[in-house]
């Protein structure tokens, strides 16, 4: 066993033991109902090995860390005309404040908190039906993945379609500020449904290997290498809404998390991680998700911001 394989075995170990794991997101009913007691982890290396550890198969709603495809998406179709729709700042709010979106008269702060995300299904959507917007961003993630397996739980998106009044609220405000194109239904229909996205711990860490290796995986392009770089610095400033600093802090890695417990973590040139725990903190982050990367960063000597002293 060399020394990930160790550190990983022990994190998930010590993750199964804990205690304070963090609530279910209850708002979004269907999540109300997974078991909290579950914790996965899955790191890709640059030559091809994974490492898996406790629940890595078991598939959950990667709710938030789909922003980040549809961040490559929405680049890949209009390119730095993004920028004009959606900022690139750290909010210091809650991911889904309406406040914020009106004193910036509905240009979101940026593309990971949820009106940012709305913009992205905006731009995705242009010229499609929401079928086929659909159908692009579930075929770019099983492209990435490697798995034609990866597909929408139907009843999340049900469950966050039937309750999801302050994302309503959101599109109708960006609608009323002219910074939607499409109609509102079809916006919010784009968004529920990636966010219903069900991937597993080992199907995320292969989905991140074109972030982690500069746009490339299995020999193949996927988008150049100044994206994959900047796509790495969004996550770290906004990855983690009101916690990205705190995340910054003490994992120190890019990383997008998702209120489903699931964080997709990068460390440029090494590794793609995923981790795995439904419960989470005020922020909607996940508790042991969080506490299990910084284990892997400090033991690996991953931080970006320098090796362990
Ligand atoms: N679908 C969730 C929402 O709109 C995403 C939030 C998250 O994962 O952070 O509330």
């Amino acid at each position: 066993m060399d020394k990930l394989e160790g550190l990983v075995a022990e994190i998930a170990a010590e993750m199964a033991a804990q205690t304070e794991r963090g609530k279910v997101a209850s708002y979004i009913p269907q999540l109300g109902k997974v078991d909290p007691k579950q914790f996965g982890i899955a790191v890709t290396l640059a030559d091809g090995r994974i490492v898996c550890g406790g629940d890595a198969d078991t598939r959950f709603s990667i709710q938030s860390i789909s922003k980040v495809f549809t961040l490559t998406l929405a680049l890949g179709k209009i390119g730095d005309a993004l920028w004009r729709r959606v900022g690139r700042e750290p909010s210091g709010n809650p991911f889904n404040s309406i406040v914020q979106l009106e004193y910036e008269r509905g240009k979101p702060r940026n593309p990971f908190i949820n009106a940012g995300a709305l913009a992205l299904a905006d731009v995705i959507l242009s010229g499609h039906r929401p079928r086929e917007a659909l159908g692009d961003i579930l075929h770019f993630i099983r492209h990435v993945a490697d798995d034609d397996s990866i597909a929408i739980d139907q009843g999340v998106a049900r469950s966050e379609q039937e309750t999801g009044f302050r994302n309503a609220a959101l599109a109708n405000y960006m609608r009323a500020c002219d910074m939607l194109e499409s109609p509102v239904d079809f916006v919010l229909g784009v968004y529920f449904h990636h966010c219903a996205i069900a991937m597993s711990c080992r199907q995320l860490a292969m989905a991140g290997r074109y972030l982690a290796f500069s746009g490339r995986q299995d020999g193949r392009t996927v988008l150049s290498p100044e994206r994959a770089r900047r796509i790495n610095a969004l996550m770290l400033m906004c990855g983690h809404y009101d916690g990205s600093g705190e995340f910054a802090f003490r994992v120190g890695i890019p990383g997008k998390s998702g209120v489903g417990g699931g964080i997709l973590g990068v460390v440029p040139g090494r590794a793609s991680v995923c981790v795995w725990s439904p419960g989470i903190d005020e922020q909607g982050n996940s508790r042991l998700g969080r506490l299990a990367l910084e284990r892997l960063t400090q033991g690996m000597g991953w931080s970006v911001f320098g090796p362990q002293g």
